[in-house]
Formats: structure tokens, C-alpha cells, sequence
């Protein structure tokens, strides 16, 4: 996905490469959704608070829980219609407010971050979809424009409100995450203050109302870290439903070396590191790199050459 492409770095987790067409043309055809939904060979998962039940294979492979409708819990409304692979197998999430119990203890509970790690590219993009509706329906239950409960639709892409007919689509917050390097091709890198001992990452906030997402990437790692920067370049995204947000990565330049300037209200911590620096400070267990599954830890890849080093004692 990135545009360095001579190395060997990973996909970025969590995007749609799991071949599954979501078939969005169909979500408004009640006729063929409830064939869909009873056709022998439908797949049909249960996901609830964030988690869905995966389960280890044999063959050491981990995979999304999945029953044929006909064994699927009884609901009729919170039926999320995910859409269908090459092979013509039809996807389904079921929202309940709690995972169904299993005979078997071989099949556990695992929310986005775990599984990511774990499921292959069908299962993640699969469980990424179901999480971001079920996090969207939790929310917005009511009508922002009138305040009447909404009801479900097009097989849970769409909120109706039966008062005033508005329709509410699921809601995607961007978000910008950058890898500024300096003069000397070195890498700033920071601290939230409410990230756990040692966490250190790339900067990232939001887009604001009325802003683009290169303009935006200047603002933040001016208010952040106090460093102007040019040269915003896209790289990759990653959708991040906690609860609904797209991560847009992106490098960026600075001329010169500055010296950052935290604000010390969401950035505790930030400097500036070399290759060289970065290989030693995480195999010294002085810092952690960013969680594995996060576009941040995609962009400092890029950006090193290579997989980073196995943290000594990381955790994530
Ligand atoms: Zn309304």
C-alpha cells in the first residue's frame, strides 16, 4: 500500500484485502437480503461489545466462529449484512449483548486488536466491518436531528427515523497520523502522557471542521511538537473503529533539526531518532515501538527499511 515497495515490510492490518465484496447495492433489497440470510452455505457470526469468538485450528491457523444461520441466535433486527466472497459464501454479524456460550472450550472471546493480529485478511476485514456498525448502532440510537429513537435499516448500514424521515449513515472520523523526519532523515517520535511506561509513537490527531488532512497533519505536529513541516505525503490508511475512526498515514518534512516543543497536555515526551538510535532504544527495552497492528508501526517500517526489532519484554 505504501510507495516504498523494494521492501519487506507488512501490510497494513485491518484493510479490505480479504477479497470480500460488500455488495452495497444489495443492502436495500429485502427479498434478496432474507435469501441471503437462509441460504445453506451463509456464514454467520456473533459480535458483541467489540469481540466476536475465534477459535485455534489444529493447524495452528486462528479463525473467526462462524455458524450457518439456521444454528445462529435468534435476532431479527440486529442483522448486519457484511457482504460475499469469491466463492459466493454470504457474511453476516449478528449484534448481541453478549457472545453466545459454546459446548466446546476451544473458542474464546478476542476484541479487534487481538484478533487482528491472529485472523487471516477474510476474517479481519470481516470482524473490522461488523465492530464499526456495532459501535455506530450503539451510538446513535436516537436522531441528531430530531432526537426520536431511530430504527435499523439496509441490513445495518442505515439509521431511520420514523418522526421527521431522516437517514443517518454510519459515521467515520478522520484521523492523521504522521512520521515527521528531519534534515538528516532522522524520526520524531513521541509520548502521550496517558500511554502506559516506555509506549513511545508517531504523532496523530484528528481533522478538525473545515480542514483538509494535509492541512491538518501541519497543525498537529505544530501544536504537538512545535516543528513546522512541509512536504505531506500520503502513505496509507487504516480504518480504527475505537469507536470510528480512519487513521490517514502520512510522511512529512522538516528543514533543519529542530528541537521539539511538547505541549505537555497530550505529548509528555518527544525526540528525535536515527535508525541506529531506534534499533538500540527497543532491543534495549528503553522504549516500545508502537503496537504491531497499528498504521503507526506501518510508517516507522517504512520509513527503517525493514521489520523493526523484537521489543525485549513487550507486552503488545
Ligand atoms: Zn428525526
Amino acid at each position: 500500500m505504501g510507495t516504498h515497495s523494494d521492501n519487506a515490510v507488512r501490510p497494513v492490518l485491518l484493510t479490505g484485502n480479504g477479497g470480500i465484496d460488500r455488495c452495497s447495492g444489495r443492502r436495500l433489497d429485502e427479498v434478496w437480503l432474507a435469501a441471503a440470510w437462509s441460504h445453506p452455505t451463509t456464514r454467520v457470526f456473533v459480535v458483541s461489545g467489540g469481540q466476536a469468538l475465534v477459535e485455534g485450528k489444529p493447524d495452528g491457523r486462528t479463525e473467526l466462529v462462524m455458524t450457518p444461520s439456521f444454528d445462529a441466535p435468534l435476532t431479527e433486527a440486529h442483522r448486519y449484512f457484511l457482504g460475499e466472497d469469491a466463492d459466493g459464501v454470504r457474511y453476516f454479524a449478528l449484534q448481541k449483548d453478549s457472545l453466545p456460550g459454546r459446548m466446546d472450550d476451544t473458542a474464546r472471546p478476542a476484541g479487534l486488536r487481538e484478533a487482528a493480529a491472529l485472523l487471516d485478511e477474510r476474517d479481519q476485514e470481516l470482524l473490522v466491518h461488523a465492530v464499526a456498525l456495532e459501535n455506530w448502532q450503539r451510538m446513535h440510537r436516537f436522531c441528531s436531528r430530531c432526537g426520536e429513537r431511530t430504527v435499523i435499516a439496509a441490513a445495518g448500514h442505515i439509521r431511520r427515523c420514523p418522526a421527521c424521515g431522516a437517514e443517518h449513515y454510519p459515521r467515520t472520523d478522520p484521523a492523521v497520523i504522521m512520521l515527521v523526519t528531519d534534515a538528516e532523515d532522522r524520526a520524531l517520535l513521541g509520548r502521550q502522557v496517558h500511554w502506559p511506561p516506555g509506549r513511545w509513537s508517531t504523532l496523530a490527531g484528528f481533522v478538525e471542521p473545515g480542514e483538509s488532512i494535509e492541512e491538518a497533519v501541519v497543525r498537529e505536529v505544530a501544536e504537538e511538537a512545535g516543528i513546522p513541516v512541509t512536504g505531506v505525503e500520503y502513505q496509507a490508511s487504516q480504518p480504527w473503529p475505537f469507536p470510528s475512526s480512519l487513521m490517514l498515514g502520512f510522511f512529512c518534512r522538516t528543514a533543519g533539526s529542530p528541537e521539539p516543543h511538547i505541549d505537555g497536555d497530550e505529548i509528555e515526551q518527544a525526540r528525535w531518532f536515527s535508525r541506529e538510535e531506534l534499533r538500540a532504544a527497543i532491543e534495549s527495552g528503553e522504549i516500545l515501538p508502537p503496537y504491531r497492528i497499528s498504521i503507526a508501526s506501518h510508517l516507522l517500517e517504512l520509513w527503517y527499511g525493514k521489520p523493526l526489532p523484537t521489543a525485549v519484554r513487550d507486552p503488545g
